[in-house]
């Protein structure tokens, strides 16, 4: 086996290391969320022996399948793709984190199949911080009603909000939408009540992670600079 994916971690933990030190946060505060879509199964596992715990998906049959391949009981799961209603009961037996929550009716069917399965769900709430166009995530306007919902699950907990800035190759030009999610999440903080508490920014892939972490991110989402490019 190549230490190839070993080498590359080790240089996404220095990143993250040395945003924090630039922003004067302590690196013990980020989740590292390693997205290994279309990937196989031995390179997640060659990340695996270095300990790392958090794993992404974005397609809920790829999240179902790899969850079936990896049996490792200490992998917490994401799921951080658009998001299906009729898709949850394919992962609700075992994922850990849904980033991509944009909508009540899916925190409803998040907590019907945690229920049934006896489990409880961390969620993200999506929101829309990239404006016109692309349209992943909840409006902001939409937030209140979402988490005031939330507040009255059970097995289902809402640990806070997840973004996905503009392509672009100049991470300089996504700060404002950062900044954004950051500003919404605290406008909300007065509706952290039961399960409601919103402590995470998901926020920040391979190429602006260290904006994402200078704005606030508590997870970043990181494929490419972990897995290698893909072929898509
Ligand atoms: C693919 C993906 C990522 C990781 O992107 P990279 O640029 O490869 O780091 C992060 N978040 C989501 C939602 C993704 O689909």
């Amino acid at each position: 086996m190549s230490n190839k994916i070993k080498g590359r971690y080790q240089k996404i933990l220095n990143r993250i290391e040395a945003a924090c030190k630039q922003a004067g946060r302590d690196s013990s505060e980020i989740v590292l969320v390693a997205v290994s879509k279309t990937m196989p199964d031995e390179d997640v596992l060659e990340l695996l022996e270095t300990g790392h715990k958090h794993i992404g998906e974005n397609r809920a049959k790829a999240l179902e399948d790899r969850m079936e391949a990896i049996k490792d009981e200490s992998v917490q799961w994401h799921f951080i793709g658009n998001l299906q209603t009729n898709k949850i009961k394919y992962m609700a037996h075992r994922v850990n984190w849904i980033q991509s929550v944009h909508k009540k009716k899916a925190l409803k069917e998040i907590e019907k199949r945690a229920e049934a399965e006896g489990r409880m769900i961390n969620v993200l709430v999506q929101v829309n911080i990239s404006g016109e166009g692309q349209k992943s995530g909840c409006e902001p306007d939409q937030l209140e009603p979402i988490l005031k919902y939330g507040q009255k699950l059970k097995h289902t907990r809402v640990k806070g909000l997840m973004g996905m800035a503009t392509l672009t190759e100049d991470p300089e030009k996504v700060r404002p939408e950062f900044r954004l999610l950051k500003k919404l999440r605290d406008e909300h903080l007065h509706l952290n009540a039961g399960p409601v508490e919103l402590e995470h920014l998901s926020m920040g892939m391979t190429n602006d992670l260290e904006v994402a972490i200078e704005e606030g991110a508590t997870m970043v989402r990181v494929g490419t600079a972990i897995f290698g490019e893909r072929n898509y």
